[in-house]
């Protein structure tokens, strides 16, 4: 690709257009995984819808990859490419609430930090991700898990139309009323069908939450876990619950001696009235001796961001992932295999429950097929040191090897490694027809193939 094309974007574009030439080049190339180290031909941060279609028109009349950033978490690195194109949308995360309604439009590239700071206010939330820096935009699209999803749904059972920009460059405003069969398979079908540029969510009310996170001895894992699935079958939906494996970090309402060793622990969240939150966390501090809690009533975004300094940007990421129908006895021993071998204080393990609201949509109601999972688990190795990856990619591929024939032959793409391409049809189950022939309609040339690619 010549100067001369380059020029020709440049003189297009509202927002900055990057390339190796620029000193803001090294930096606008990096994604939150620091293990993908791509060199785009150009990055377009853009600035606006039209800016989208000018990257995205650029790319296929230049025959050049295209990779769509939102917030840049994904684990495989889908948000950039060597050689190609970066639709970079992180400067576009406005958010405006209208409360009248009771929605929110968030830009394609923002975050669910800018979310929650944006709805709290106005005493309203919709499901999102438990971290805050998180992008709306990938995680709605693959389906969107987070404390709120038992009693709200996923983010994308909350999504009420989208804004996208389609491999032929159109601008469609998609919903159940238009372009329903896009709508259809934007929520859960990942970032295969366009960019979508604007989401536009329903709120719930939510505004303060009781919660936080309960550590117990790592030798009461078997019976927490088997406690957590009994309660949890029965809890009010109000309750997001959640239990993990964690290294415990040097903080200070944890004991000083428990530092740096593995835990059980359960990550809570109440959304219920503040004052039955004592009542609702019970059962959880029942489940084995306390060991150290940070449990109380605090703002909802404040929970969100509340473990944000364990995963920086920077940090080495490789995950797998897989949903389960049963928590079962023969599952949670595996997770007592590999639990204690956790490498690192970033990595986790987390079994999060898939029920309430998000059982009451039909499994082809969306492109998100799982709806009899009653858990998606994921092992997320995450470590700061290079030289230590191939120590962590196998207790991250140990760990899921002996899981996987306990567990769905399908997993969540959100919490999938570039190595599961291959599964693809197993995540979709039933659905995954449909999803083809949408994308034969909107991207037959297969323009978004840097995703969890469901090819035409
Ligand atoms: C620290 C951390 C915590 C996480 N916690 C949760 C959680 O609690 N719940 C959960 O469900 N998931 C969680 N995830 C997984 C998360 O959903 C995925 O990593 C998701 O892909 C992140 O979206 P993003 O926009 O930040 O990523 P990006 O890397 O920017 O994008 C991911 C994919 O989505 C596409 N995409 C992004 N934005 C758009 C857009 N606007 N239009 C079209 N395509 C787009 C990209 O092309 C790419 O294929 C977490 C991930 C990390 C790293």
């Amino acid at each position: 690709m010549g100067k001369p094309s380059i020029d020709h974007l440049r003189e297009r574009a509202y927002g900055a257009v990057i390339t190796a030439d620029d000193s803001a080049y090294d930096e606008a190339r990096k994604v939150h995984n620091a293990m993908i180290d791509r060199r785009p031909a150009v990055i377009v941060r853009c600035a606006n819808a039209g800016d989208v279609i000018t990257a995205v028109d650029f790319a296929r009349e230049n025959g050049l990859d295209l990779a769509v950033r939102g917030g840049g978490h994904c684990v495989p690195g889908f948000g950039t490419c060597d050689d190609g194109v970066v639709a970079d949308l992180s400067a576009m995360r406005s958010v405006r609430v209208d409360p009248g309604s009771r929605t929110a439009r968030a830009e394609g590239g923002a975050t669910w930090a800018d979310v929650n700071a944006a709805t709290y206010a106005f005493g309203l939330a919709t499901t999102g991700g438990i971290i805050s820096t998180t992008g709306v935009g990938g995680l709605t699209l693959g389906g969107g898990i987070g404390y709120l999803s038992r009693g709200l749904g996923l983010s994308c059972d909350n999504l009420v139309s989208a804004d996208v920009v389609t491999a032929d460059g159109r601008f469609l405003v998609a919903s159940e009323k238009e372009y329903d069969d896009l709508f259809w398979a934007l929520r859960g079908g990942g970032g295969n069908f366009g960019v979508v540029t604007s989401f536009r969510f329903r709120l719930s009310p939510v505004r303060d939450i009781y919660g936080g996170p309960i550590f117990y001895d790592l030798e009461d894992a078997r019976g927490v876990l088997h406690a957590y699935r009994e309660v949890i079958a029965d809890a009010p939906e109000q309750l997001g619950a959640f239990p993990a494996f964690q290294i415990a970090p040097p903080l200070p309402f944890i004991p000083p001696e428990r530092h740096g060793r593995v835990h059980v622990a359960t990550v809570t969240c109440w959304a219920g009235p503040l004052e039955e939150g004592e009542r609702a966390l019970r059962p959880f501090r029942d489940m084995a001796p306390v060991v150290a809690e940070h449990v109380g009533p605090m703002p909802y975004p404040a929970l969100n961001t509340a473990f944000d300094g364990l995963v920086p940007p920077g940090l080495q990421h490789y995950w797998k992932a897989n949903f389960v129908t049963e928590l079962t006895d023969g599952a949670v021993a595996a997770h007592l295999e590999h639990a204690p071998g956790l490498p690192a204080v970033n990595s986790t393990v987390h079994i999060y429950p898939i029920d309430g609201a998000c059982h009451r949509v039909p499994a082809d109601a969306t492109a998100f097929a799982y709806r009899d999972a009653s858990f998606a688990t994921v092992i997320a190795g995450m470590w700061p040191d290079p030289a230590a990856n191939e120590a962590n990619i196998a207790w991250v591929r140990d760990y899921y090897r002996d899981l996987a024939p306990l567990s769905e032959e399908g997993g969540y793409v959100n919490f999938m490694a570039g190595d599961d391409q291959g599964r693809i049809r197993a995540n979709y189950k039933g659905n995954y027809d449909r999803l083809v022939e949408v994308k034969r309609a909107y991207d037959p040339g297969n323009l978004f193939h840097l995703n969890q690619n469901i090819t035409p």
